[in-house]
């Protein structure tokens, strides 16, 4: 799923500059992380208006980042997004794209921030699993992932700076390279670290481009 963050309430208010708004959520991945679940865009509502700000009303799409669903589900709320001079929008960066296309004369403002494509470890505990990189090699690493689960994409080996499994760059995480060789070893497979793989091709990832 794709796992965000919603933004800082100050950061919104600044966006709203106190300018009658409609809220739209996301039935998908913003309702599991808990951002712009139905959940998280009432009680958005409910902050809004304590400020006194105008909530023109709300709605969650079915999903935030298909369009044509967003065309069909928005023509109902015509009245309600003539009134707000802003869109609040609770869901991924796709979710914000695909609403800002279907309302292009709108002033949108995405109130999440979109991180990664992530694992539901348990309710609301999520962890990176993958940065859509567009060639994916992680079957040459028993299916843990240094592209994403690594702060340095190491490739060939460990940097050295694991201590007790952990991370250096970030203490909390799991080393992925000591989940890599422990596998290898698990496995009898230890000397697959002897064939040296050479840098990724970033010009696979898309980055810039729409995949298809
Ligand atoms: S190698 Fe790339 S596509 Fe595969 S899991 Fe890692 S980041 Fe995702
Ligand atoms: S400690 Fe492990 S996960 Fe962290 S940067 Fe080094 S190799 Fe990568």
């Amino acid at each position: 799923m794709i796992v965000t963050k919603q933004k800082e309430l100050d950061y919104l208010l600044k966006s709203i500059a106190n300018k009658p708004v409609f809220i739209i959520g996301c039935s998908e991945c913003a309702t599991l992380c808990h951002t712009g679940g139905e959940e998280e865009v009432v009680a958005m509502k409910k902050i809004l208006e304590e400020k006194d700000i105008k909530v023109t009303g709300w709605v969650i799409l079915e999903p935030a980042c298909h369009l044509q669903n967003n065309k069909r589900i928005l023509r109902g709320y015509k009245e309600e997004i003539k009134d707000a001079d802003k869109i609040l929008v609770l869901a991924c960066g796709n979710g914000v794209q695909a609403v800002s296309e279907v309302l292009e004369d709108k002033d949108v403002i995405s109130g999440t921030d979109t991180l990664f494509l992530g694992e539901i470890k348990h309710l609301g505990d999520f962890e990176r699993r993958c940065d859509l990189c567009g060639d994916c090699i992680q079957d040459l690493f028993f299916g843990l992932c240094p592209i994403a689960r690594c702060p340095k994409h190491m490739l060939n080996g460990p940097c050295g700076g694991s201590r007790n499994g952990k991370c250096e760059v970030y203490h909390d995480m799991d080393c992925v390279w000591d989940l890599i060789i422990k596998k290898m070893q698990r496995r009898g497979e230890l000397d697959r670290l002897k064939r040296i793989r050479m840098a990724k091709d970033w010009s696979k990832s898309n980055e810039m481009q729409v995949v298809l």
